[in-house]
């Protein structure tokens, strides 16, 4: 199961109640930060989350609103004496954006690494040993000012254990779990027996994407398609402001919408609002027309997505 909370949900400057963007994942026991705006470790404490645990902080860009939170956010690692390295990844330009946020924090106990994700992303086992071979994390190209990208994390679910067929390879019931994560067996005469000889067919996982800054784009969609969750900025309520959405690279609540309707998402959650939206919830009639389910996020809105779920409400705090 994962665990996701819109840590903040402001966009630009924060407000008292809307912290800058970031959203926490979370999958069994450790966790992926999705951008850290400025207000980010107030918005977890608020919503108990424990942020000790993040492996990988996954920038869609480096506009000041999505990673000023950072300095303060590792500072606070090196002050809990955290040694678990952390990787930081995001678009073109990682290395310029991160130097003086490292400069900045000056020696940490802790490594930080900076990677870029191939454009087909990468099985997070590679990366962190101790996720498993089940997740993806997968950049997705959007339409910002700047370069950018959205992320899709993907869980994949193996098919179903088939004990008959386990007994006639002869497998101990010991190593019955190492097949059902995914991993080869090595039987004592030497033979391998291999997870899809006792599984059968994968099922359906979980897919989840967070788009980031964007305008309207059809690699969001393409790569939301059929997505348990996507986590869509709407920067603009109004239709009337669809043109200052497009100069500067945002979405409105009905093309953020739209977008859930083309890709056939199971939910929406708007995010990164203007300031000048005092209150989201009145413009989420330009939304719900489109997509009736879509839903305005709030800072430590959280949901459980689960194999198979019956469509949980998110919990506000
Ligand atoms: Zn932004
Ligand atoms: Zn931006």
């Amino acid at each position: 199961m994962i665990d996701i909370t819109l840590l903040g949900t402001a966009a630009t400057m924060p407000l008292p109640e809307r912290a800058l963007t970031a959203v926490h994942l979370s999958f069994s026991g450790r966790s992926i930060l999705f951008d850290c705006g400025e207000g980010t470790q107030t918005a977890a404490r608020k919503a108990h989350v424990s942020l000790m645990k993040t492996d990988l902080i996954a920038l869609t860009h480096y506009h000041g609103d999505h990673i000023f939170g950072l300095p303060g956010l590792l500072q606070t690692f090196g002050c809990l004496g955290r040694t678990d390295p952390l990787i930081i990844t995001g678009p073109d330009g990682l290395e310029e954006a991160m130097q003086p946020v490292l400069q900045l924090c000056g020696s940490l106990p802790f490594s930080v690494s900076l990677f870029h994700l191939p454009q087909n992303g990468v099985s997070l086992s590679d990366l962190i040993p101790h996720w498993g071979s089940d997740s993806m994390l997968i950049p997705v190209p959007t339409r910002h000012r700047v370069e950018s990208q959205g992320y899709w994390f993907s869980l994949r679910r193996p098919g179903k254990f088939n004990p008959a067929a386990a007994a006639e390879h002869g497998i101990p019931q010991k190593s019955w779990s190492l097949l059902q994560r995914g991993n080869p067996v090595t039987l004592e005469d030497g033979t391998v027996v291999l997870p899809q000889q006792i599984l059968g067919p994968d099922r359906k996982g979980l897919n989840i994407i967070f788009s980031g800054d964007t305008a309207p784009c059809g690699t969001l969609v393409e790569a939301a398609s059929g997505a348990d969750l996507l986590i869509c900025e709407a920067t603009y309520g109004d239709d009337e402001l669809a043109c200052q959405a497009e100069k500067y690279g945002h979405c409105t609540f009905s093309q953020a919408a739209r977008m859930a309707v083309e890709a056939e998402v199971k939910r929406l959650w708007l995010t990164h609002f203007s300031q000048i939206m005092e209150n989201p919830e009145d413009c989420l009639p330009f939304a719900q027309k489109i997509f009736p389910e879509a839903v305005c996020g709030t800072d430590g809105m959280k949901i459980t997505l689960r194999y198979s779920d019956d469509m949980p409400l998110p919990h506000r705090p």
